[in-house]
């Protein structure tokens, strides 16, 4: 028996492995969770950037509520200073009055923008709202879902570790330095070893060359496919 039928039922055994193992990875339970995750990461980063403008939009209401009292308190005073003119003064009088004007229209013109603002308020308050909604939905959906996937996981995490052992137990009949070597190509191409078929490489299906084939039937050592590098197996 060379000492490639060991490493060769080793392959076998490692990629029934790899197949459980990526089925295993691509369990609908387990591709859901990870799509809900990735929905309420963004679901909580909108309500993050809700928050922040929302805030904004409540410093600027302030700013502008405060000078509206500014302007109001000028109102104020123009009134009690007209009130308090005679006639004779009708030139500071028109003065006072033309400010006055542009203070009542400072106001109106803030007021407009204020109840813009609300509206906005209005829609940002409402959004915030749908948003923590669908995301409390997407948390239950993923903790139900979760418990689920988890007994999944448990059943497939002891079949995993069955097949790994069964595998391994396999990989300690196979010479450490090849088995390093299988393992390393694995990591560039897999399967590893390929058996030829004909006179072409069962791994890239390229032509190999006379002296490889010889190589092969000579059985001299470990033989591998120079375009892909597997380990080539005659048995
Ligand atoms: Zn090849």
């Amino acid at each position: 028996m060379s000492k490639l039928d060991a490493l060769w039922e080793y392959q076998k055994a490692d990629l029934v492995t790899d197949d459980f193992e990526n089925k295993a990875k691509k369990s609908p339970r387990r591709v859901k969770l990870l799509k809900l995750r990735a929905l309420i990461a963004e679901m909580q980063e909108q309500l993050q950037k809700i928050k922040e403008s929302l805030a904004a939009y409540q410093e600027n209401v302030a700013s502008f509520q405060g000078e509206i009292e500014t302007q109001e308190g000028r109102i104020a005073s123009y009134a009690t200073k007209l009130e308090g003119m005679e006639n004779s003064e009708s030139e500071g009088a028109a003065e006072l009055m033309a400010e006055l004007r542009a203070s009542i229209d400072k106001v109106r013109s803030i007021e407009k923008q204020l109840a813009e603002m609300s509206n906005s308020l209005t829609g940002m308050d409402r959004q915030q709202k749908e948003v923590r909604m669908k995301a409390m939905k997407a948390r239950a959906e993923y903790s139900q879902l979760k418990a689920a996937y988890d007994e999944e996981f448990k059943g497939a995490s002891e079949e995993l570790g069955r097949l790994r052992a069964a595998r391994n137990a396999l990989g300690e009949k196979v010479d450490a330095a090849l088995l390093q070597k299988y393992k390393n190509i694995k990591l560039i191409c897999s399967p590893p070893m390929a058996k030829p078929n004909g006179d072409q490489c069962g791994g890239c299906h390229m032509s190999l060359p006379s002296v490889v084939l010889t190589a092969l039937k000579e059985d001299k050592g470990i033989v591998e496919c120079d375009n892909c590098g597997r380990i080539l197996y005659q048995p």
